[in-house]
């Protein structure tokens, strides 16, 4: 039976060995992505090597804006529905405190605070703190 589903399913099984810890967290974190544990797994491996490959690709300038480093999903859908052009002027027009100007965010990461998407980085001069607030629709 169970060979005839993955002769159908045309696809390799693999066994993973793993700590008690490991598997609680990955059963935890695929109830709340409601998949199973499996397809959670091979979905996050894949979007791991995915990025491993993209970046190995485009060598180890990335531009900033393309590079997307840490975003929650809802944070992440709002990014991308924002046109390209649209965002590169956002990241390019954070409000500094430390050089009292206007500069480049880097390194930022994405959350949903509030029904805002927030971006949360480094000065792209002085390296300090930065924030950038993109309103709701
Ligand atoms: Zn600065």
């Amino acid at each position: 039976m169970q060979e005839k589903n993955e002769a159908r399913r045309d696809g390799i099984r693999i066994t993973l060995r793993m700590t008690p810890q490991q598997r609680n967290l990955l059963r935890r974190a695929a109830e709340v992505a409601g998949v199973p544990v499996s397809t959670f797994v091979l979905r996050s491996a894949c979007q791991a090597a995915d990025l491993l490959v993209i970046e190995q690709q485009s060598g180890v300038s990335l531009p900033t804006v393309e590079s997307l480093p840490v975003f929650t999903n809802p944070a992440r859908l709002r990014w991308e529905s924002i046109p390209a052009d649209i965002r590169q002027r956002l990241l390019s027009n954070v409000w500094c405190g430390q050089c009292r100007h206007e500069t480049t965010i880097t390194n930022f990461s994405g959350t949903i605070k509030g029904g805002d998407l927030l971006l949360v980085g480094k000065c792209a001069e002085c390296r300090s703190d930065v924030a950038r607030v993109i309103e709701g629709s």
